[in-house]
């Protein structure tokens, strides 16, 4: 039998499929958080929709983008020569803006679907610390990414609107943010940032200083993953009584064979404690630069943490020791800055304030 060339059923179908989907999703607004190591995609009404790691790969002979976020991150340490997996948001700052176009270019798309023809309005975290050409350059990529508007404000004040708190109050709240590569302190009254300062010091560091100490004490090599598998199933901010133990697997440095040993959590409490108390450092500074009415307001509102590394077991309590002032960890502490986008989006009128670049 002879296959038809054009199959009218199917095509109707799949034409059907595409408007339905076009119904349930019409896509008019994107948030996105442009983390240092994950990229967050919120719409309002849906939430949360793509998580992925901030990385892209490039083929270094051509200098040509091979793959963005989950596939990128699959290349890196398999990769060849090469294909370098890289970090457009590395430490916080936005290295490279062709690259951080071609991210927004494809967390647009992913998000919109190939059957969405409205182009949207598209609001983007940065670092607090950015310059107004960084600030412009993100709007400029966002809309030659295909954006109808874009918008940029400051993570910590999202990053705030999605704790819940009221940042338009007179009364001043400190939000701590610690991410992968940066540890963000502010403290917002009024809708503005009254003091803040950020440091390069936050999960990578941990998960880097975590494998050092393993490699000095055990002689024994471990990848990064490994690193912060360790973190995240047994580290802690602050010594414990009842301690967990992991079985790291690694290779031997003097023998080169495969090596396995026990390590438990208040040895990588002790692992990490220089990079812990150079974020602790940071949340004093800010604390010691604000006005003195409102560290009274702090004391009472107390501190905000937000990013994945607040995570990390008892690190409220290591900033309560560090600080005097009680801290509490947000809700969906990971997906704050995101929330805080879609939340600023559907409310411009309310967040034009806070807006520092738009187009
Ligand atoms: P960014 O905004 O810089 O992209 P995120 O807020 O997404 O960073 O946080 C990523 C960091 O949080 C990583 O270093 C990761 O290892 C760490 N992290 C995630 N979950 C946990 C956890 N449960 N305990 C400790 N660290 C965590
Ligand atoms: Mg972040």
């Amino acid at each position: 039998m002879r296959t038809p060339l054009f199959n009218l059923q199917k095509t109707k179908e799949k034409f059907r499929v595409g408007i339905k989907n076009t119904m349930a999703f019409f896509i008019k607004k994107i948030g996105i958080d442009l983390g240092t190591a994950n990229t967050l995609v919120f719409l309002p009404g849906q939430g949360v929709i793509l998580n992925e790691p901030s990385v892209v790969a490039i083929s270094v002979p051509d200098n040509k983008v091979l793959a963005v976020g989950d596939e990128a991150k699959v290349m890196i340490g398999k990769t060849p020569d090469n294909i370098i997996a890289y970090r457009p948001m590395k430490d916080g700052v936005i290295a490279d803006y062709r690259v951080t176009e071609v991210m927004l270019k494809y967390y647009i798309s992913k998000a919109l679907g190939k059957w969405n023809i409205l182009k949207p309005e598209v609001m983007i975290s940065v670092p607090a610390g950015v310059t107004s050409t960084e600030r412009r350059a993100v709007v400029e990529a966002a809309m030659k990414a295909g954006a109808k508007a874009a918008y940029v404000v400051k993570e910590p004040i999202l990053a705030a609107i999605g704790a819940d708190i009221p940042i338009y109050e007179p009364s001043g709240h400190m939000i701590v943010d610690i991410g992968g590569g940066t540890t963000d302190a502010a403290v917002i009254s009024l809708g503005g940032i009254v003091a803040s300062t950020s440091v390069k010091v936050a999960g990578n560091k941990i998960d880097q200083a975590i494998a050092d100490y393993i490699k000095k004490t055990f002689n024994l090599a471990i990848g990064e993953k490994t690193a912060e598998e360790i973190k995240i199933k047994i580290g802690s901010a602050v010594p414990v009584e009842d301690e967990l133990t992991y079985k790291i697997k690694g290779r031997d440095f003097l023998t080169g064979l495969p090596r396995s040993t026990d390590i438990t959590t208040n040895e990588i409490v002790k692992a990490i404690e220089s990079e812990l108390r150079e974020m602790m450092k940071a949340i004093k500074v800010v604390l010691q630069n604000t006005p003195p009415e409102l560290s009274s307001d702090i004391i009472d509102n107390g501190i905000t943490m937000t990013g994945g590394t607040s995570l990390l077991r008892n690190m409220d309590e290591l900033v309560y020791r560090a600080t005097g002032v009680k801290a509490r960890i947000a809700e969906d502490a990971l997906l704050c800055v995101a929330k805080g986008t879609g939340v600023a989006l559907e409310h411009l009128d309310t967040y034009k304030k806070s807006i520092i670049a738009k187009r």
